[in-house]
């Protein structure tokens, strides 16, 4: 049982370690995720905090200019008894008194804007302030005062006394401190705010310069390695590790273009081994691969850096010599097949080694020729004189 249970645990944690990355990187994102959900969240949640906060305010400094409103309007009330500016100010008072009260409702019973008007229920309701009775007792007297025909009331009436400006100094000053308050609660809210949006934004950012670093970067690196090791395959021949064909022939052809524009002077081995169906019948495939191998291997020992060994198929290879004339290509053909007739391939269950010779046909790559298979073509012609003269031998075209 507990065996079992280490080898889940040893199980789980190679899963992991294989798709940490994968792991790494879907965590990232996902708290990515969240983190722009949850500001998307908090944003509309401020927008709508501004609204109200801003409403709350909107109210307190309207409280204050219709109090002051009330106050000059009264005056003017008073003073105007009987004709049409009477009638006109009796009703501007009537309404700034049924607005001042309308808003005050508001402040003090509205669920909506509650959170921030609470701010100033100290101010209305605190026996130190008592705002909320000093403003009902205020509309109260402004009501009072126009049940009154104003021509009975004169300035000095106690009325028009009690709404006159030094007596509502005091309700000016208790409404501006609940302004005051109510600011203070949306300035506060509003800050808090931004610092969560800004640690928000501070913790995308460093979740996604995390996965830059930990997760991007060495998915990038593993991915230009797989894209080389790809390239490589791609170029390579499997059995015996030199270029296969097609680059071989890709490299060729570039060179055929440097001979075309520049008058570079290129060289071209067609080599082919004598008599290797042979070697595969007595000796067996896997003996006749082993040949192979020896043989690009012994090449790719004694052709220089900037030479190119290809397997162009079965036991048939070319070189390119760049910047070789076909005298010295002649020498350097020369030396490979001494090298590879010298070559022991040793055989499982025979004492004697296996030795083998090649062929090989030289060409050049001729300024003026369509494609490096020209060239191919013309060493190719020189390597079957090679093979029909005797075999084990160097033959350059044209050459007799
Ligand atoms: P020649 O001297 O005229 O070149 O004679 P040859 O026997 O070498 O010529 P031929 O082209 O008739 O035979 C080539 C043989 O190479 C035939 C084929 O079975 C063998 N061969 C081709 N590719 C491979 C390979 O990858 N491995 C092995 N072991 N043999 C291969
Ligand atoms: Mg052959
Ligand atoms: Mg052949």
């Amino acid at each position: 049982m507990a065996i079992n249970t280490f080898h889940a645990i040893k199980g789980l944690v190679v899963l992991i370690r294989k798709k940490l990355f994968a792991f790494v990187y879907v965590a990232g994102l996902v708290l990515v995720a969240l983190a722009v959900t949850v500001s998307h969240f908090i944003v509309d949640y401020q927008l709508e905090v501004g609204r109200k906060a801003d409403q709350v305010v909107r109210l307190g400094y309207q409280q204050a200019v219709l109090a002051e409103r009330v106050n000059q309007l009264s005056f003017r009330y008073v003073l105007s008894a009987g004709g049409m500016a009477s009638a006109s100010s009796q009703q501007e008072l009537t309404d700034a008194v049924a607005q001042m009260y309308d808003n005050h409702l508001i402040l003090i019973t509205s669920e909506d804007t509650a959170e921030f008007a609470r701010a100033a229920d100290e101010i209305y309701f605190g026996a130190a302030y008592e705002l909320d009775l000093k403003l009902r007792t205020f509309l109260g007297a402004a009501r009072e005062l126009l049940q009154r025909d104003a021509g009975q009331i004169g300035p000095q009436h106690p009325l028009a006394r009690f709404l006159g400006t030094e007596q509502t100094g005091e309700l000016q000053s208790l409404l501006q401190q609940a302004l005051q308050r109510y600011k203070a609660t949306a300035d506060s809210a509003l800050r808090s705010t931004r610092i969560t949006l800004w640690g928000l934004y501070a913790f995308i950012m460093i979740v996604l310069v995390l996965e830059s670093l930990l997760v991007f970067r060495l998915v990038f690196k593993a991915l230009m390695n797989k894209a080389e090791a790809f390239r490589e395959l791609a170029q390579t021949d499997p059995l015996t590790g030199c270029f296969n064909r097609r680059s071989f022939m890709l490299a060729a052809e570039q060179a055929q273009g440097q001979v075309n524009r520049c008058q570079e002077s290129h060289a071209l081995l067609m080599l082919d081994i004598d008599h290797f169906k042979q070697v595969n019948d007595t000796y067996g495939h896997p003996v006749g691969d082993e040949v192979i191998r020896m043989l690009a291997k012994t090449c790719i020992d004694h052709l220089r850096s900037t030479d190119m060994l290809g397997r162009l198929g079965g036991e048939e290879f070319a070189v390119l010599l760049r910047g070789t004339t076909v005298d010295n290509a002649e020498k350097v053909a020369e030396n490979l097949r001494q090298r590879l007739e010298a070559c022991a391939v040793s055989c499982e269950g025979r004492d004697e080694p296996l030795h083998f010779t090649v062929s090989i046909g030289i060409s050049r790559l001729e300024a003026g020729d369509d494609s490096a298979m020209d060239a191919i073509e013309r060493a190719d012609v020189a390597l079957y004189r090679a093979k029909t003269s005797g075999r084990n031998r160097v033959v350059c075209h044209g050459r007799t």
